[in-house]
């Protein structure tokens, strides 16, 4: 059966009736950019940046950033998209170095985008280093934790700024690189219109779009049931993003666990998600399940699915519709 699904590694992602999509990873170090590959996966979805600073005494350096975001570039070839997050320290992840203050609630804290646009010199070391892998691939940037619209915009303006520094340096880097924002802060999904006149892509992060939506902390195991991506509010936000993507013309990827979901993925399909990025370990399968589903059906199904009461329902409904995925 691995046999037969490692034929389709070159394949096209593409439903039965034709709707073209893409099947990327996530990963967390360059190293993990070959196996991703041979894993059949067609660039990169989300690379989460965050570990090239953990673990260590000292802040990494524009070169070192550089050369490890030039090493997934290399992995893929210059056409494949490669989407780096800038970092997303807070949270669940630590960095001594920044002495972050203690907090009771790091998840509704100091993390991600909220660091970078206090600590401008960080952040630009970062943006410094991907513009600069950009001039050898098909780089795009997104921002994590984006919750309002100022947020997005001091962010681009802080890459604007990036932009005009190499260009006097006379440094090399894409000027037309594509730059978007995760999404999975509840507010942000919420204001998906606004958003979408600005940025060239969203990209839906259900792990904490989801601890957000339900206020479930995803680390604790008794509220498993309320953290489930398959609840109609979770998913009704995610068809609302999507739609005004749809709308602005741009286009919508989702790097949450819930991308490479059996039960989900018919679901994301019909709703019209244009990119899944998800461990490289589940590519083959979700390719292999997409070939067999036609996008049409599944738009019905996914709007049926939205009016059912709650994840046990959707997940019998998927299976009794989609007996592929058992
Ligand atoms: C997410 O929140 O869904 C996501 C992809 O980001 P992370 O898991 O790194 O928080
Ligand atoms: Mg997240």
């Amino acid at each position: 059966k691995l046999e037969q699904l490692r034929k389709l590694t070159s394949a096209d992602s593409v439903s039965a009736d034709g709707f073209q999509v893409e099947l990327v990873a996530n990963i967390g170090s360059p190293e993990d950019a070959a196996a991703a590959k041979n894993n059949g996966a067609e660039g990169i979805g989300l690379f989460r940046t965050e570990f090239l600073y953990m673990g260590r005494d000292t802040l990494p350096s524009e070169e070192e950033q550089f050369q490890a975001y030039r090493k997934v570039v290399k992995a893929f070839g210059p056409d494949a998209p490669i989407i780096i997050r800038t970092m997303d320290i807070g949270g669940d992840k630590e960095l001594p170095i920044l002495q972050l203050p203690q907090e009771d609630n790091p998840f509704l804290g100091y993390r991600a985008i909220r660091i970078c646009l206090d600590r401008p010199e960080l952040f630009k070391t970062q943006l410094r280093a991907i513009l600069r892998a950009s001039a050898f691939g098909n780089v795009k940037i997104m921002f994590p934790m984006i919750a309002a619209l100022s947020e997005w915009r001091a962010a681009k303006a802080v890459l604007d700024q990036c932009k005009e520094e190499l260009q006097r340096e006379r440094i090399a880097f894409n000027p037309e690189l594509e730059v978007g924002i995760m999404i999975e802060v509840p507010a942000a999904a919420m204001l998906a219109d606004r958003f979408a006149k600005e940025v060239d892509f969203f990209s839906i992060g259900t792990n904490d779009l989801t601890q957000y939506t339900l206020a479930a902390d995803r680390m604790n195991e008794k509220l498993a049931h309320l953290n489930d991506p398959l609840q109609p509010a979770v998913l009704y936000l995610i068809e609302k993003v999507i739609r005004a993507a749809q709308k602005a013309g741009k286009w919508t990827g989702m790097c949450g666990e819930m991308a490479g979901s059996p039960h989900a993925v018919p679901i994301l399909l019909g709703l019209g998600l244009k990119e899944f990025s998800m461990s490289g370990g589940s590519i083959f399968q979700t390719r292999a399940l997409i070939s067999t589903l036609s996008q049409s059906a599944m738009a019905e199904l996914a709007s049926k699915a939205l009016e059912l009461e709650g994840p046990d329902e959707i997940r019998s409904f998927v299976e009794a519709q989609v007996p592929e995925i058992l």
